[in-house]
């Protein structure tokens, strides 16, 4: 199985050369404590956890599995010291408030955190993962006695989370939930009903299990509007081991992330406590609901990193053929792979996405620090200011970095030829724990929805691509004059305003066809996927030149390996982008002509 490295030049290089996380931590309520040192600290740490703790346990995880039995989830071995080690550093808590224990860092920190976590091991960084949903529900819209009793433990890490929605009925439209709250004593609810697919819904982990419960209380309306939001822990508090009815039916046999317990779980007349006013359970469970998303977002970048630090030294070591310009390695039997152009292809187009998916990510946590920055300052417009723009942001990163990160682990598994489908290599392990970020916190054709219907077209009417596409335009005034950089901002000023003629058009054609939102959605979320890496990438490109030119952190190869990352995603990776224009722009016609009936006429 390929070893993990964390990628820390590549995090420094965005941090420090691209973004200047220093200057922007000064302007953060919370950022005094990032100091240069702090930060440094901080990625250090992480990495050795990471690197030496985490990782070595992906591959027998995979193998392993989680087990159930007699009632209790066991994870794989090795999982709960690697926890406790991960509780004993202080890691859950890092971006969360002081007063409940943590270490009130900003939450771009946290997400770096749970980049490197995550791309170390998927399933393992799925445990604290959820945590983080329940926190941040509790921090958000609990009572002080909640936050008191519930947030400390899971700020610590001694107990977890879980974010129970779905239902056997549904996942995407919550407003067929069915669980039921009934009015229990002392102001307490007895919730019944059955959640699916739970992640992390039982385990031995930590002591306790908080779950956060979307149920409906009596003569509730129908729909969405008549959705609650619990607080139901596996044992209440002060009676850890004594049933309070909550109890996982059964484990998910899955496809991939297998060291990540999938769980049905039975609330039966549970103890529960309404968190959130009543009926508008949705509303609170999507206060966090961006960051989450770029949570999710960061398993793109995670999978194309993975694929990427497993496929390349198998592409320098494997030999086959000569190279079509002549030997590359004379004294061998043959060259390496490394050395055919259609390899290099399959490899710049991982390295492209992971470290063009990680400056969208980074870029995008800076605007969640400033949203948290709202909150702390109790500044509801500033708030919601930076809310909407990451509104805007994280259906993309969400729809966008998933799918990417997907093609990057099967580019991976081409890499390797056939000995990419046997197991031994851990290819194959990838491309099935690359496969779920497509699908849950929404799936792609729900994060292209909503982009194009509630952002884009409802919400904002255009502004927000107008908003967002003035980044490519000031790029490309700035840069036409420079002959290196002028390829790019000639392009990105070529998209910017493609972009916004695409979502006019769409825009118009909806006011006489609805169907087109839909049948436009997939590909305008590419298309918007790609307009923005390309300007992360530019950015990338001109910050290299800058520090080729007049020095950097880093050697000289890692800015002209920058410059070529660039060079390549915009001549072979961008063009799909206006593949993704056309097919938005077609009428829905040949889309929605056919009646259901007609699919086939073999079977129903
Ligand atoms: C491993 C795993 C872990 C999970 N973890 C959790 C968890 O911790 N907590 C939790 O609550 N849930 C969890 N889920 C559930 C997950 O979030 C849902 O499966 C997901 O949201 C999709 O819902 P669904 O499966 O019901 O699909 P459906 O909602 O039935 O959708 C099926 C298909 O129809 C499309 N579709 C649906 N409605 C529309 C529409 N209006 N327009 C266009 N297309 C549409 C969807 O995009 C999808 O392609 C997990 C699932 C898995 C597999």
């Amino acid at each position: 199985m390929p070893s993990y490295k964390a990628p820390l030049r590549d995090t420094r290089f965005l941090m420090n050369e691209v973004f200047d996380f220093e200057s922007h931590y000064k302007t953060l309520p919370n950022g005094e404590e990032a100091t240069p040192d702090m930060v440094e600290a901080i990625l250090s740490e992480m990495a050795k956890l990471c690197e030496n703790t985490v990782a070595p346990l992906y591959q027998s995880g995979d193998e392993e599995g989680c087990r159930l039995e007699n009632g209790q989830v066991f994870t794989p071995k090795g999982y709960p010291e690697a926890y406790s080690e991960f509780v004993a550093g202080g890691w859950q808590g890092l971006s969360h408030p002081v007063e409940y224990g943590g270490q009130g860092l900003p939450m771009s920190l946290g997400l770096i955190k749970h980049e490197m976590l995550g791309t170390a091991n998927w399933s393992f960084a799925m445990y604290p993962g959820l945590s983080l949903g329940a926190m941040n529900t509790i921090q958000m819209h609990g009572t002080d006695e909640q936050k008191e009793t519930y947030l400390t433990r899971l700020t610590e890490g001694t107990w977890a989370g879980t974010m129970c929605l779905t239902e056997p009925q549904c996942g995407t439209d919550l407003g067929q939930v069915k669980t039921k709250a009934e009015p229990g004593e002392n102001g307490s609810y007895k919730i019944t009903g059955t959640k699916i697919f739970i992640s992390s819904g039982d385990h031995d982990l930590t002591e306790n299990i908080v779950h956060i419960v979307l149920a409906r209380l009596p003569d509730a309306p129908a729909g969405t509007k008549g959705i609650s939001l619990f607080i139901v822990p596996k044992y209440l508090p002060g009676q850890i081991g004594e049933d309070n009815g909550v109890s996982c039916g059964a484990l998910e046999k899955k496809m991939g992330i297998k060291a990540s317990a999938t769980c049905v779980m039975n609330f039966d007349q549970a103890t529960g406590f309404l968190i959130g006013p009543p009926n508008q359970g949705l509303e609170c469970m999507f206060t966090f609901m961006n960051s989450a998303r770029v949570g999710t977002a960061i398993q793109g970048v995670a999978h194309a990193e993975r694929a990427y630090q497993a496929s390349l030294p198998y592409a320098k070591e494997r030999r086959s053929m000569r190279a079509l310009s002549g030997k590359k390695d004379p004294e061998q039997v043959a060259d390496a792979l490394i050395h055919h152009g259609d390899v290099r292809r399959m490899l710049l187009k991982q390295k492209a996405y992971a470290e063009g998916g990680r400056a969208m990510a980074y870029f995008t946590a800076m605007y969640a620090d400033h949203m948290i920055a709202g909150m702390l300052e109790n500044d509801q417009k500033k708030y919601g200011k930076w809310d909407s723009e990451l509104g805007f942001l994280t259906p993309i990163l969400k729809g966008f970095l998933t799918e990417k990160g997907l093609e990057a682990a099967n580019e991976a598994m081409q890499v390797f030829g056939g000995h990419g489908y046997i197991k031994e290599h851990g290819i194959e392990q990838i491309a099935r724990d690359a496969r779920i970020a497509t699908l849950y916190e929404g799936t792609t054709g729900i994060q292209a929805l909503d982009l194009l219907g509630r952002k884009v077209l409802l919400t904002s009417r255009g502004k927000c691509v107008r908003s967002f596409s003035k980044n490519l335009v000031d790029f490309g005034r700035q840069n036409l004059k420079d002959a290196k950089l002028r390829p790019y901002a000639w392009k990105l000023l070529k998209i910017a305003a493609e972009w916004n003629y695409l979502t006019t058009r769409i825009m118009l054609a909806a006011t006489k066809d609805r169907d087109i939102v839909s049948t436009a959605s997939y590909d305008y979320l590419m298309y918007s996927g790609y307009a923005m890496m390309a300007y992360f990438w530019a950015l990338q490109a001109a910050t290299a030149r800058d520090k080729l030119e007049h020095g950097g952190n880093e050697p000289a190869e890692f800015y002209k390996a920058k410059l070529a990352t660039a060079e390549f995603y915009f001549e072979r990776l961008l063009p799909a982008a206006k593949g993704h224009a056309d097919a938005a722009l077609k009428p829905t016609r040949s889309t929605m002509q056919m009646s259901a009936e007609h699919f086939s006429f073999d079977y129903e």
